[in-house]
Formats: C-alpha cells, sequence, structure tokens
C-alpha cells in the first residue's frame, strides 16, 4: 500500500545529492539481440558446463564462503601473470572495488579525477561517498590532453585518479607515456582500469610495481563471466593490506568462487571467445564505415563506438527491429549522436547491420 506521506519521508531524510543523483541506467531487454552491455555473446562449451553444475550440485551453499577467497586468487595469479610481489583482492565486480577505493581516500574535500567521457560509474562513486569530482576532457578525437590532465592534477591534488585502459565507451587507449607522465605528476592514487584487457594489445600490467602510487583492476564479466560479478585489484601488499580493511566480508559468494575458478581452468576457451570477439570487431568495424554518413572510432574492447545523424531515431529504429544497443547521445556533450554497440555472436553482428542500414533508411 502507499500513502501521501511515502515520498515525504525520503526526501526529508535522505542525502540531497543522493535525491538528485539519476540511477545507473539498465535498459529492459527480454527477447532482443543484446548488444549493450559489453557481454560476452558466446556460451560455453557442453563439456565445461556439464562440470559446473556438477561443481554447484556439491557447494557448501549453507556455509559462507571462503572469506579470503585464496584458491581462487591463485587461479586468477596463474592466469594473469602478475609480476612478483604483487597481490590481489577481490570484489563483487570491478564497481565493487571502485567504490571500496573511493572510500579509502574520501577524507573531507578529497578529490576524484577521471577523464570525459568515461565510465560513468567514477562520477557517481564520488557523489556516493562525498568526494569533489572533476572529469577532465579528453581530445576530440578521445585522446589524452595532457597538459590539461597535469593543470587539473596540480590545481585539484585528486586523491585518487581512474583511467579506464581502453576506455569505455570510447574504446581506445590512451597513450602509455601521457599515462606514465600523469601517474608520475599525481601525488595521489592511480587506479588504470582495464576491464577490457582481453581485447587490448597493450597492458598496464607489467608496469605494476615500478610506481609506488599505481594500481591496476581488471573484471571478468567482459570475458565472460558478467553474471557471477568478480573483478580484481592487483597492486603491492602495502596498498593492499589496508584496502582489504573496507572489503566487506564474503564479498564474492560461493557459487563465483566456485563457478569462476572452473572457468579459470578453463582459460583457454574464454581466451579463443575473446579472439574470435575481436575478428568480429574488425568485420562489424568495417561495415560501420562502409556504411554511408556513419563515423565509426577504432575500437580495442569488445565494442565499437559510432556517431551518426538522427542517432536517438536509429536507436529507436533499431529497437523496433530487436536489436538493443546502447545510446549514448543524450548523456554527454562530447557523445551527441552517438551509440555504442557490444560486439555479438557472428548472426547477431550481421542483424544488427540489416537493423541498423533500415533503421538509417528509414529516418533519412
Ligand atoms: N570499468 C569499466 C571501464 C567498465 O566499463 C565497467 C563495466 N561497464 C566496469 C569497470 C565494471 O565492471 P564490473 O562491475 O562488471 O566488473
Amino acid at each position: 500500500m502507499t500513502s501521501n506521506f511515502d515520498g515525504v519521508w525520503p526526501e526529508r531524510i535522505l542525502r540531497q545529492d543522493i535525491l538528485s543523483l539519476h540511477a545507473y541506467h539498465v535498459q529492459a531487454s527480454p527477447g532482443m539481440v543484446k548488444l549493450d552491455a559489453m557481454e560476452n555473446p558466446n556460451s560455453l562449451p557442453e563439456s565445461v558446463r556439464i562440470e559446473i553444475a556438477q561443481a554447484v550440485a556439491n557447494a557448501a551453499i549453507n556455509r559462507y564462503p571462503d572469506a579470503n577467497a585464496l584458491s581462487l586468487k591463485l587461479g586468477i595469479k596463474a592466469v594473469s601473470g602478475l609480476p612478483a610481489g604483487i597481490e590481489v583482492l577481490l570484489g563483487n565486480g570491478s564497481d565493487e572495488i571502485i567504490q571500496l577505493l573511493a572510500l579509502a581516500v574520501a577524507k573531507p574535500g578529497a578529490t576524484l579525477m577521471s577523464v570525459e567521457p568515461s565510465f560513468v560509474m567514477y562520477k557517481m562513486i564520488a557523489t556516493f561517498t562525498g568526494m569533489n569530482y572533476v572529469g577532465v576532457p579528453l581530445t576530440e578525437d578521445f585522446s589524452l590532453d595532457l597538459n590539461a590532465m597535469l593543470a587539473a592534477i596540480e590545481r585539484h591534488q585528486p586523491a585518487l585518479i581512474f583511467l579506464a585502459y581502453p576506455n569505455n565507451p570510447t574504446g581506445n587507449l590512451f597513450d602509455e607515456a601521457a599515462i606514465v607522465r600523469i601517474i608520475e605528476a599525481a601525488e595521489g592514487l592511480v587506479v588504470v582500469d582495464e576491464a577490457y584487457y582481453a581485447f587490448a594489445s597493450n597492458s598496464f600490467l607489467p608496469k605494476l610495481g615500478q610506481y609506488p602510487n599505481l594500481l591496476l583492476m581488471r573484471t571478468f564479466s567482459k570475458l565472460g563471466m558478467a553474471g557471477l560479478r568478480l573483478g580484481f585489484l592487483a597492486g603491492s601488499k602495502s596498498w593492499l593490506e589496508h584496502l582489504e580493511k573496507l572489503r566487506l566480508p564474503y564479498n564474492v559468494g560461493v557459487l563465483t568462487q566456485l563457478v569462476a575458478e572452473i572457468l579459470l581452468r578453463h582459460h583457454d576457451v574464454l581466451l579463443q571467445q575473446a579472439e574470435q570477439i575481436k575478428r568480429d570487431r574488425v568485420w562489424l568495424f568495417e561495415r560501420l564505415v562502409g556504411t554511408v554518413d556513419v563515423h565509426a572510432y577504432p575500437s580495442e574492447a569488445n565494442f565499437i563506438l559510432f556517431r551518426l545523424p538522427h542517432a536517438a531515431k536509429v536507436f529507436e529504429g533499431l529497437k523496433q527491429r530487436g536489436v538493443l544497443v546502447k545510446k549514448l547521445d543524450g548523456g554527454h556533450p562530447a557523445l551527441l549522436d552517438c551509440l555504442r554497440l557490444t560486439v555479438g555472436t557472428a548472426d547477431e553482428n550481421e542483424l544488427f547491420v540489416r537493423a541498423l542500414q533500415e533503421s538509417i533508411h528509414q529516418y533519412s
């Protein structure tokens, strides 16, 4: 039952900045070709699914999980090739780790910095944790504006900088030397967020341990485990032993630990799927570039950003044809008329291309 008191209570009690926030929007997608959320579109081989089913049948879900997830961490280290002396902290998705990092540095007046456009949760989490947020604009081709970054670092002295590498939603890798300059100039923590590492040609992982203020974050969501919710932060023990204090006990559940461990033993299967996604990305990019009036941005991730006239209408046209992509138009001024397409299966990609051509035709 609702009453006319209902809206008054939250407004009286909740923080004004939370009341003013727009919730992170997840589009409904029943029955749609889902190309909006950077998921791996492939299912697992039957043998792996049977292995998971048997393990899950025997899982002790009446017990709390291993609070330190020791066995899973060994699996992560085995596939990640971390430099010597680098440890990992696990999160219920890397979103949770962004929040944990912000909580850890949120002294009164502290600043969280990133670039724009980038992953929207950096700004949202700055708000959740009461931090100031500074978003330094990228250049017109979505490169880092190094001078602007250095000036903003000098001026705002950020406690925490996030750089997504490759960047979401633009798909590009920023210049490595520019990031190094930022790490060197920053007196706060710099987190390189490699959510899309599996599709990229470069990584900051070998640089871990070379800079006292560098941490690296990854997620397994894009590799094929989005439903499990598992991300990790890699860095030296001197950072992680303090950050671990903020991690909620048992944040990674029994089933996530169990299934992720199995999947990491079949890492080769997931990597092959990632390689296929990279090949299909090339195919899609060529189709987009070959479409009149479409400007596609080169991508090192499992999605492609593209710009075209009447993007919002074309987005609706795609939806009417059963294809869901992400509409970025209306979100950030630099993303005017932009849509973001996640690479799907070969069939899904073909469906998308056909639906795009029809939708463009409809609105031109
Ligand atoms: N970082 C970036 C750059 C992302 O794009 C995303 C997901 N969209 C995340 C982190 C969060 O991923 P997850 O919480 O699924 O690990």
